[in-house]
């Protein structure tokens, strides 16, 4: 909404030691909200001037995939870009062994015998005291899934991010694929990245268990410390951070993460502002929300198709059946709040047939109103998230 910076930085006036990425858009989040670059940059700098912040800010180019896009966000002035390597990623199931080798075949006979010099037979011993070495099939898996992204990768950052010389940071993403990425594969990525001259920033693993929007964790919480601890090592010996997607809402994994990562690690928020914002709507202006509610729950179906989400509608009790005192109950379940999480576009954007917004102008009037409360509820909801990181 670009409304969410002024109470993201009241906050971290208080933590100094952290620093906000404020303006972090994916296409998707553009389109689905309306929205361009620009507009996203101009909301940060204006909640900048309002409330005097004097630590500095990011603006994230955040998910790109296209080369046209990384150039856009880079024009507007984006000090940062997260590269989302998601289509040069193979996804293969355990049966697909034959496409696997195939896909491996395919790679040039010259970049083969490089890897496999490379990677087999050899103990690579991190200065972080993690030991990793790669059995044949090993590298032959990681080659045919990775290879593909990690040129993608190198090609972006020498045509786009090198010749400006530190000014922009570079985050590699490889998180959105059909499986975790072990420690192992994230090394394997890693390794030759920064052996071809990338200067990483930041790299998105996709870790184990679920993170979903909006809610907590869902997963083995054991197998995800003992995993991070190793991504951390990985990351620290090359010396960039971790970067946490769809990082609200996970309380049970924070404290492993802060106090794994120090202090040196990215958690990415975004659709959480949004459910306070919602929040504020609830408590302002109840027949407001449940208007959205039921146009949520009607549109819901479209909504899946962007994003993944196990919430279900048939757990959200009936609107009827609820005072307007118990509308805050809502976002505090996890079904209800992925449901309006997930549907913030078609919320967002929707017309009537005189071509007039139905909810949209009457949100940002509403918290436009009330931007003490939106302050407050944003103050106290990420502040959590700071506190259990650590800070
Ligand atoms: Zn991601």
């Amino acid at each position: 909404l670009g409304l969410a910076s002024s109470g993201h930085l009241k906050l971290f006036k208080k933590h100094p030691a952290v620093r906000p990425v404020l303006a972090q858009q994916s296409i998707r989040e553009l389109n689905l909200t309306g929205r361009d670059y620009g507009q996203v940059l101009a909301d940060a700098v204006w909640a900048v001037f309002q409330e005097d912040y004097r630590l500095g800010f990011g603006a994230d180019g955040d998910h790109l995939k296209a080369l046209d896009d990384i150039k856009m966000a880079l024009d507007y002035g984006y000090t940062m870009i997260t590269l989302d390597c998601s289509e040069h990623i193979k996804n293969f199931s355990s049966e697909q062994n034959a496409e696997l080798e195939e896909t491996y075949r395919s790679l040039a006979e010259e970049e083969r015998v490089k890897l496999e010099k490379q990677f087999i037979g050899k103990t690579f011993n991190l200065k972080t005291g993690l030991r990793l070495t790669f059995t044949p099939e090993a590298l032959k898996r990681n080659a045919a899934i990775y290879q593909q992204a990690i040129n993608f990768a190198i090609m972006v950052f020498n045509q786009f991010i090198k010749p400006l010389q530190g000014k922009v940071d570079f985050e590699v993403s490889i998180d959105e694929t059909a499986t975790p990425t072990d420690p192992l594969s994230h090394f394997f990525v890693a390794e030759q990245l920064i052996e071809a001259g990338v200067k990483i920033n930041s790299m998105a693993p996709r870790f184990c268990g679920e993170f979903q929007k909006g809610i907590n964790y869902i997963g083995d919480l054991k197998q995800f410390e003992a995993e991070y601890v190793e991504h951390t090592k990985i990351a620290e010996h090359f010396g960039y951070k971790l970067s946490i997607h769809s990082g609200s809402d996970k309380f049970a994994v924070f404290p492993v993460i802060g106090r794994e990562s120090k202090g040196h690690v990215h958690v990415k928020t975004a659709g959480t502002n949004w459910l306070e914002a919602i929040k504020v709507i609830i408590a302002a202006e109840p027949g407001l929300y449940r208007e959205m509610h039921e146009f949520a729950l009607r549109h819901l179906e479209e909504a899946r198709k962007y994003y993944h989400i196990s919430g279900d509608p048939q757990r959200v009790p009936a609107l009827q059946d609820l005072s307007d005192q118990e509308l805050p109950k809502l976002m505090e379940e996890d079904d209800s709040r992925q449901i309006i999480h997930i549907t913030y576009g078609l919320i967002l954007l929707a017309k009537d047939q005189n071509g007039k917004y139905l909810f949209r102008d009457r949100i940002y009037e509403c918290l436009q109103r009330n931007e003490e409360l939106y302050n407050q509820f944003l103050e106290k909801h990420i502040g959590k998230h700071l506190e259990l990181l650590g800070f």
